[in-house]
């Protein structure tokens, strides 16, 4: 008897990433420690392109600037544009994002032509933990499995070390 085909091709949850993606997504991780400890909801991303070299590192602002569509992957793909990334060094390029994209982040994504995707901790977790969070719980797979081109989105990833990000208070004491 034949195996039944699979759904789709997502790897698995909580396999093991590669070296490679396993350091980025870490890296994501830092930026959202940063985030958190200036006062900011704790999210990071990082774009790398092929060849290694870091296109784009940025946090979630938007505590600091009051801009709710600073995200840390929205912010990320502004510094694609300053100065302007090649389309084909995009294309080949991953987003490292410490916590699943949202839906605005998602379409950023796809409008920067951005090949991959490699991210933390899903949305049904980080709501366990933030019910309170305002958005849309649509998944970004769905946004990326309608994009114009092809986009490869990787996650959860390394969720044990994503949790340790998320579970303790957002933001530090006012004291
Ligand atoms: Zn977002």
């Amino acid at each position: 008897m034949l195996a039944a085909p699979m759904m789709d091709d997502r790897p698995p949850e909580g396999q093991p990433l590669s070296a490679t993606d396993a350091k980025y997504l870490r890296q994501a991780f830092v930026w959202a420690n940063a985030a958190r400890t200036r006062g900011n909801r704790p999210f990071g991303a990082v774009v790398v392109a092929a060849d290694g070299r870091i296109l784009a590192e940025a946090f979630s602002n938007t505590r600091e600037t009051g801009d709710c569509t600073g995200h840390a992957e929205m912010n990320a793909v502004r510094q694609l544009g300053n100065p302007r990334v090649a389309p084909e060094l995009l294309a080949g390029a991953t987003l490292y994002a410490s916590a699943q994209p949202c839906a605005m982040c998602a379409g950023a994504i796809c409008n920067a032509g951005i090949g991959r995707v490699v991210f933390g901790l899903d949305d049904t977790r980080l709501l366990q933990i933030r019910p309170d969070l305002r958005g849309s719980t649509l998944d970004c797979h769905t946004v990326f499995d309608n994009a114009t081109y092809a986009i490869t989105c990787i996650g959860p990833a390394l969720v044990n070390e994503a949790l340790a990000v998320y579970e303790d208070s957002w933001f530090p004491p006012s004291s």
